[in-house]
């Protein structure tokens, strides 16, 4: 499966899928709000704020194009690493090297063929974070977390950790980022 930036400059290849993800995950939170609305891409946004992400471990993305368009933003200094493209301002993934998590943008998937996470996956799964939604979410959205989030994410987890999946991130390079990641101020964070 290859994913690709709005350009297709940045493009990866996601050795496992549809195999080795949890399925499809919307985030309420402010900070996944805060990094679409730096990037300038709201449209990115569904009517609630939401971003949907469809999480993969790092070590099964492979970038096979792209790697000098790659940057990288934190919002807070212990923040999670959300890498984006310089070309086309697509929201790549948000990521740490210390977790089997690469929580990829819908977008990234959709770019080519618009209908193959309905394909492969079915519906969303789970939704976290509803306090932070904009207007009301769809109903049995939790406000935090919920049991249905935690089955939902909790086995992909624990067995990216045993397998050791965090490792061998295309992003990360013995644990620093292959970009110097801009961690904003609260300033520039009060400005978005
Ligand atoms: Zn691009
Ligand atoms: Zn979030």
């Amino acid at each position: 499966m290859q994913i690709q930036c709005d350009c297709g400059k940045f493009r990866a290849e996601l050795t496992q899928f549809p195999k080795n993800t949890p399925g499809r995950l919307i985030c309420y939170c402010d900070d996944c709000q805060a990094f679409l609305h730096y990037l300038k891409r709201s449209d990115l946004l569904d009517e609630n704020g939401g971003t949907e992400i469809i999480p993969a471990y790092p070590a099964d993305i492979k970038i096979v194009a792209g790697k000098d368009v790659v940057k990288c933003i934190r919002l807070h200094s212990k923040g999670m690493y959300r890498f984006f493209t310089s070309c086309c301002l697509t929201p790549i993934a948000n990521t740490d090297p210390a977790r089997p998590w690469a929580g990829i943008n819908q977008r990234m998937y959709v770019t080519k063929d618009p209908t193959i996470l309905d394909r492969e996956l079915g519906p969303v799964k789970a939704s976290i974070m509803g306090k932070y939604a904009k207007g009301t979410p769809p109903a049995g959205t939790p406000q935090t977390f919920d049991f249905k989030g935690m089955v939902t994410v909790m086995p992909f987890i624990i067995k990216g950790k045993f397998l050791g999946k965090a490792k061998h991130s295309p992003f990360f390079d013995n644990g620093e980022a292959i970009v110097v990641p801009k961690v904003l101020s609260a300033e520039e964070r009060s400005k978005i």
